[in-house]
């Protein structure tokens, strides 16, 4: 009801002068009554005093009583001129009414003075009474104790006290209004003179709120509550507009994080080229469109070839390097609206902006491979990489993102395993062999339960065509696939994680018939098993290997750990930890397939080997290729200065024998001598070669008993 202050101050100023007005005329009109009872009261007491004296002499005459009674009428007619008298009564001395007399009050108003005669007044006492309204003034009519008589006047009280209470107030009541409308104006008025700071206040604070414009500030002088209060607000205006600055810089700097956030999560930090995430919207919404508009997609999908070995033998700055170097060189050649993306690691996209043909698919490829080619210098060194690239359509996948990437993924591995540094474009056939990839990887938990897994030994032959050993070597024969050789299956299961569970088999088995392949001759023959990276990186390998010499009662030296040098620099410093241990235990370590991995021989002298592997296609060469031979002789020399045994393999004719020999090289392993051969089978083969190692002249080839197909 009261919404603002004023209306309330009003309100509370009106009712308060009201009170006080009613409180005053309350206490006038009880002073009023009291004045008005004492005037009547001593009004009467004359009255009633005159009337008894005159009285007295009638009440004493011996006059008749009718004579008295008209003298006594006569005496009180002049009662006629009183408005107020209702009656007079005169009585005997034995109280006897002698005259009753109705006075003009009276008359006008029967029905009281009927009332009269039932209040009950006693005669005998002189005074003033009030009762119902009425004063009653009894008088004796001479003095005692002579009195003859008495007489009592009753006078209206209560008629006249209201009429002039009534005129009383009819003539303050107007006077009273005009006071309190006076007081009411004035009182507005100085609220509205004190409250208009007030308002201001209130109409800046609007303003402010409607121009969002906290640089403004109120001026209120003096040192009132609302002058305080509009210091107040300035104040807090300060404080906001303060607020504000350092959130507007907050804001900016929120804005640039928010910027490099978007950049960081479109845009690979390295290359600068963009990311999986955005990549993979864009094709998402170009997948979308081209579905819409029955267009097609191309995607490029490549990795760079033996990155790993680059980052790991000369460093991450180096790894970086290149991968910088290369994501440049791809999006140099790429044109306006191609969109050249790092997926992670050393794998990238390409999504061409146009439809291109297979012409042109093709033609980008060469020139990617091409500019890929050329070295990339680094701190005056010259590093070679290749890369292997996918491609894939969109209308193949049927517009699926899934399904494309993974096309192009699959026909980038038909590249690899082509020989790298090479483009493949998706077919159907690919995804058979990825089918058969996928049906190998999950096959593989099975086939050691089942036990498909055996093991073949593959002798290796000292210089003097002794028996020095065996390498053992995984055959699988899978029940839908048949045979499947190690050459497939191993990648298949180093790439999806489940090699150390093989070579753990290999190892147990191995420890396990190391006993009956010791009966073989009566010297030690040293059993070599094949280990991968993933095997090097795993913390309990030597627990187990530990555990399985110890409980097969093997003499560790009899053991020897062939390694590639792929998987050796895959992670350098964990392979390194990795095979101290085994070599502290007493076990040998050779480096499998040399030459064929790795460009650079520095880490030759950083890593703990015995036996450096010649790898066989150098051996095969060597009957018609010089370049093969120098880098045979070449190997062989390093080896030797290095103090490393050398162990040819893959050795198939006695001209190949017969140059490993003139090298100096210490073991051979061959076909010439005995192809992989299951251990029941051992005891049926005569491993004796020292006539054929003796008879070096004789140049006829010799071709060993293909009696086994692996
Ligand atoms: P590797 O360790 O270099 O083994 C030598 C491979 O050359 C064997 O192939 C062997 O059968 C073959 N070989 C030996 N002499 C000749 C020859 O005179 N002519 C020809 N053409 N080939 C010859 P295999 O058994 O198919 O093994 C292939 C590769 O699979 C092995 O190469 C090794 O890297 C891997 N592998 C085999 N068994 C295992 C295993 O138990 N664990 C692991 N991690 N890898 C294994
Ligand atoms: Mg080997
Ligand atoms: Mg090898």
């Amino acid at each position: 009801m009261f919404c603002s202050v004023k209306s309330s101050v009003v309100a509370i100023i009106l009712l308060l002068v009201v009170s006080l007005t009613s409180v005053v005329m309350g206490f006038v009109l009880i002073e009023y009554e009291q004045l008005y009872a004492d005037v009547v009261e001593d009004n009467l007491t004359g009255l009633s005093q005159n009337v008894s004296q005159e009285l007295l002499p009638i009440l004493t005459s011996t006059k008749s009583d009718k004579a008295r009674q008209v003298s006594i009428k006569n005496v009180l007619m002049p009662l006629d001129a009183y408005d107020s008298v209702f009656q007079a009564q005169v009585f005997g001395i034995d109280t006897k009414l002698i005259k009753h007399y109705v006075g003009p009050a009276g008359k006008k108003d029967i029905l009281r003075l009927n009332q009269i005669s039932q209040i009950d007044i006693p005669l005998m006492e002189e005074g003033i009474r009030i009762a119902d309204g009425f004063m009653f003034a009894t008088k004796k009519i001479g003095e005692s104790p002579f009195a003859l008589g008495y007489l009592q006047l009753v006078f209206d009280l209560h008629g006249p006290l209201s009429a002039s209470k009534f005129s009383l107030l009819s003539r303050t009541l107007s006077t009273i209004l005009i006071a309190t409308v006076v007081v009411m104006t004035i009182a507005i008025l100085l609220l509205n003179r004190l409250l208009q700071p007030l308002s201001r206040l209130s109409s800046f604070t609007k303003q402010i709120d409607s121009a969002k414009n906290y640089s403004l500030r109120f001026s209120a002088p003096g040192k009132n509550e609302v002058a305080l209060l509009g210091k107040n607000i300035n104040d807090m205006l300060d404080t906001i507009n303060l607020e504000l600055e350092k959130n507007k810089s907050h804001t900016k700097t929120l804005e640039a994080q928010q910027e490099t956030m978007t950049k960081l999560a479109n845009y690979d930090a390295l290359t600068g080229l963009p990311n999986r995430q955005f990549i993979m919207d864009t094709l998402r919404f170009k997948l979308a469109e081209a579905k819409r508009n029955q267009h097609d997609v191309a995607l490029l999908f490549f990795d760079l070839d033996g990155f790993k070995s680059i980052n790991d033998s000369l460093g991450h700055e180096a790894g970086d390097h290149v991968l910088v170097e290369v994501a440049k060189r791809v999006n140099n050649l790429m044109r306006d609206g191609d969109l050249v993306s790092r997926l992670g690691g050393d794998e990238f996209l390409i999504v061409p902006n146009a439809e291109p043909s297979e012409a042109e698919l093709t033609g980008i490829c060469q020139r990617i491979l091409e500019t890929v080619d050329q070295p990339i210098l680094m701190k005056g060194v010259e590093l070679r990489v290749g890369l292997s690239i996918g491609i894939a359509k969109a209308i193949d996948a049927n517009y699926d993102l899934t399904d494309l990437v993974s096309n192009a993924d699959v026909a980038m591995y038909r590249s690899k395993s082509n020989g790298r540094g090479t483009y493949t474009m998706f077919s159907s056939d690919l995804i058979e062999d990825y089918k058969r990839k996928l049906l190998i990887t999950n096959s593989i938990a099975k086939a050691i339960e089942e036990q498909e897994f055996t093991l073949y030994y593959q002798a290796k032959i000292n210089c003097d065509g002794i028996l020095m050993g065996f390498e053992a070597l995984i055959r699988w024969v899978h029940p839908s696939l048949g045979m499947i050789s190690p050459g497939e299956f191993i990648p298949i299961a180093e790439q999806s994680g489940k090699v150390p569970v093989i070579s753990r088999w290999v190892i147990a088995q191995v420890c396990k018939e190391m006993a009956v392949i010791q009966t073989l001759t009566d010297r030690d023959l040293r059993i070599s098993l094949n280990l991968s990276a993933h095997d090097l990186h795993a913390a309990d390998l030597y627990d187990f290997v530990k555990a399985q010499i110890d409980h097969h009662g093997i003499k560790p030296s009899l053991l020897e750990f062939e390694v590639t040098e792929s998987a050796y620099l895959e992670s350098f410093q964990s392979s390194n930890e990795c095979l101290k241990q085994f070599g502290d235990l007493g076990c040998s370590i050779a480096l499998d397939d040399f030459g064929t991995g790795y460009s650079s021989l520095s880490y030759l002298t950083q890593i703990k080997i015995d036996t450096l592997k010649i790898d066989q296609q150098f051996v095969k060469e060597i009957d018609y290729s010089s370049r093969s031979r120098l880098v045979t002789s070449t190997i062989i020399d390093l080896a030797k200065s290095l103090n490393l045994t050398i162990c040819a393999e893959g050795i198939e004719s006695r001209i190949q024998q017969s140059y490993l020999t003139e090298l100096g090289c210490d073991y051979y392993q061959g076909y010439l001598y005995s192809k992989p051969i299951p251990l029941a089978d051992l005891f049926e083969v005569d491993f004796n070669f020292t006539r054929e190692f003796a008879e070096e002249s004789d140049v006829s080839l010799r071709k060993a008993e293909n009696v086994y197909s692996f």
